[in-house]
């Protein structure tokens, strides 16, 4: 494959997969995928893929939003502890009446990110609360 290909490819596996890095040096995890460990340094790095489930481990609810989100509020946004990974930021999405709580289980779906029909469309991945 051309270097292109394989780059777009890459970006596609982070985006639409959790696929981040682990260091082998000292076990830290990360997300989105590094090159070098931010936390010793070392360039002793794998490819990791995260499990899709996770716990909410903070939240808030935005009313205000960037224009391109307005449509949406009030959303919410979390920091989200991954079952085998890093703490990620994330959108929750499909809240209906329910009340988050840090601890609530979640897990990661495929969805619209942004654009409308005339712009390109970015898909990623965001977070649906786990019905018991
Ligand atoms: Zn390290």
């Amino acid at each position: 494959m051309k270097k292109s290909v394989v780059a777009e490819w890459r970006r596609y596996e982070d985006r639409y997969r959790l696929m981040g890095s682990v260091c082998l040096l000292c076990k830290e995890n990360f997300f989105p995928r590094v090159t070098h460990c931010v936390r010793c340094g070392s360039s002793d790095v794998r490819d990791r893929l995260f499990l899709r489930e996770g716990e909410i481990y903070s939240f808030s609810k935005i009313h205000v939003s960037p224009e391109q989100f307005q449509k949406q509020v009030p959303y919410y946004v979390a920091l989200i502890k991954l079952d085998n990974g890093p703490v990620i930021s994330s959108q929750i999405v499909d809240v209906g009446s329910e009340k988050l709580f840090v601890g609530m289980r979640v897990y990661a779906v495929f969805r619209k990110v942004s654009g409308t029909g005339e712009q390109a469309l970015t898909y990623g991945i965001k977070f649906r609360l786990t019905k018991k």
